[in-house]
């Protein structure tokens, strides 16, 4: 497969040195609400530093560079809980950094990451780390949990969709305006051409990988036959396209950045 992958790349002109994955944080004003899609990966307790290196914790900055204060976010919207969509909710000091926000998230996938019983279940510290990074982020949250489920609105007009295999209750989300809708992919594909061109293969970091390669196909197979656009957030920056079927895969078709 190494060899598959690296003439994957080359002919998308790309490195076989080195893969980089982009974190697109979707922020939606809806009108009524200020909500923001996953949260980066943060510099909390450290953990990101340890992990992720010094590029980590960009989020707020970048926030506030687009005029927007990350305390009038009212709600984030959370795919799942792994580190570079969690770890970005809290300080180093555990406090939470949208004050005013509640946090939306599934509950399977709340109730599993949060499970510090579990660190002692795994053996790598990488693999001990997503649990204990994910209860210093959620839990001071607690309080102001909304649970998404499958096919209902978390706030009107953003519905989950379970999607389920590359984390346990890993949610998909819709978010409809005007008659257009556009599907938030979450971690569904970490990669525009190397999961796209071959969607059956399994990621490293995949909870449950056939379970993974069930849920993509099926959401890239509704998204290409209805036209929805879509936010992915490892993809190139902005992380907005459209899906075609190409071959025995599919094709990401970037959205062009309006300037
Ligand atoms: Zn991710």
């Amino acid at each position: 497969m190494p060899g598959a992958i690296d003439s994957l790349m080359k002919s998308a002109f790309l490195s076989t040195e080195k893969l980089s994955l982009d974190q697109n944080l979707l922020v939606v004003n809806t009108g009524e609400k200020l909500v923001m899609f996953d949260s980066g990966t943060g510099r909390s307790k450290n953990l990101a530093l340890k992990h992720f290196g010094d590029g980590t914790g960009r989020a707020r900055k970048n926030l506030l560079a687009s005029g927007i204060d990350p305390r009038n976010i009212d709600l984030v919207i959370l795919t799942h809980a792994h580190p570079d969509h969690s770890w970005g909710l809290v300080d180093e000091q555990q406090r939470p950094l949208y004050p005013n926000a509640r946090v939306a998230i599934n509950t399977k996938e709340f109730e599993y990451w949060t499970d510090l019983s579990k660190v002692a279940t795994v053996s790598d510290e990488h693999a001990k780390d997503q649990f204990r990074g994910a209860h210093f982020n959620l839990t001071p949250y607690r309080d102001n949990i909304v649970a998404a489920v499958d096919g209902k609105e978390v706030i009107p007009g953003v519905r989950a969709i379970a999607s389920p295999g590359h984390s346990p209750g890993h949610m998909a989300y819709a978010i409809e305006s005007g008659g257009d809708t556009i599907i938030n992919l979450g971690d569904l594909a970490h990669h525009h051409i190397l999961l796209f061109e071959r969607p059956r293969m399994e990621f490293l970091f995949d909870y449950d990988p056939q379970q993974a390669v069930k849920s993509r196909l099926a959401m890239l197979d509704y998204v290409s036959k209805e036209g929805h656009q879509v936010l992915a957030y490892h993809f190139p920056f902005p992380g907005r396209g459209h899906v075609i079927r190409r071959g025995d895969g599919f094709a990401y078709v970037p959205t062009p950045i309006e300037l």
